[in-house]
């Protein structure tokens, strides 16, 4: 059984190449970075954060079809969500330490996770600046899977050593 019960995604830069979308939708492009499928294959409850315009960032979703990865799509409106991750913990009636935030921006997701005491990765897409405070850091969803059982490791080491 892993430690991480529940792990949540932020949409653009980290789901969704954004900065390609940016330049003029090309049909037929794929505009995830190749790596959902990594993400299916994750047993934890997976959920789907992302800030903007509802119906641009719907669009967006709709346009890569990932949301059936998720069993919550939410789309914060007004820049917090900090609030959005406090009620995604309460209602499970889990520890921080117990959900994975993955994203690629500091001053959103990373910065709430952080804040909340949840496990922080950046996802070092092309064009996203590394912040060190990150607890881990991946360049593909394929290291999740990985990243999740080296973290459990970690736990266990600190359940044993007195503090
Ligand atoms: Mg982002």
């Amino acid at each position: 059984m892993h430690d991480i019960k529940c792990i949540i995604f932020d949409l653009d830069r980290c789901s969704f190449n954004t900065p390609v979308y940016s330049t003029g939708d090309v049909p037929g492009f794929d505009y995830t970075y190749g790596d959902m499928h990594h993400v299916a294959s994750l047993t934890q409850e997976k959920i789907l954060v992302t800030a903007g315009d509802t119906e641009v960032q719907q669009q967006k979703i709709a346009r890569v079809g990932i949301a059936h990865h998720f069993a919550e799509v939410h789309i914060d409106t007004i820049g917090d969500k900090e609030s959005i991750f406090k009620s995604i913990m309460s209602r499970r009636m889990l520890q921080p330490h117990r959900i994975m935030v993955v994203g690629d921006n500091p001053n959103a997701e990373l910065g709430a996770g952080k804040h909340l005491g949840m496990v922080t990765v950046q996802t070092l897409r092309p064009t996203v600046v590394r912040w060190a405070e990150a607890d881990f850091h991946v360049t593909s969803f394929a290291e999740l899977d990985s990243i999740i059982s080296a973290f459990d490791a970690m736990s266990r080491r600190r359940g044993c050593t007195p503090l």
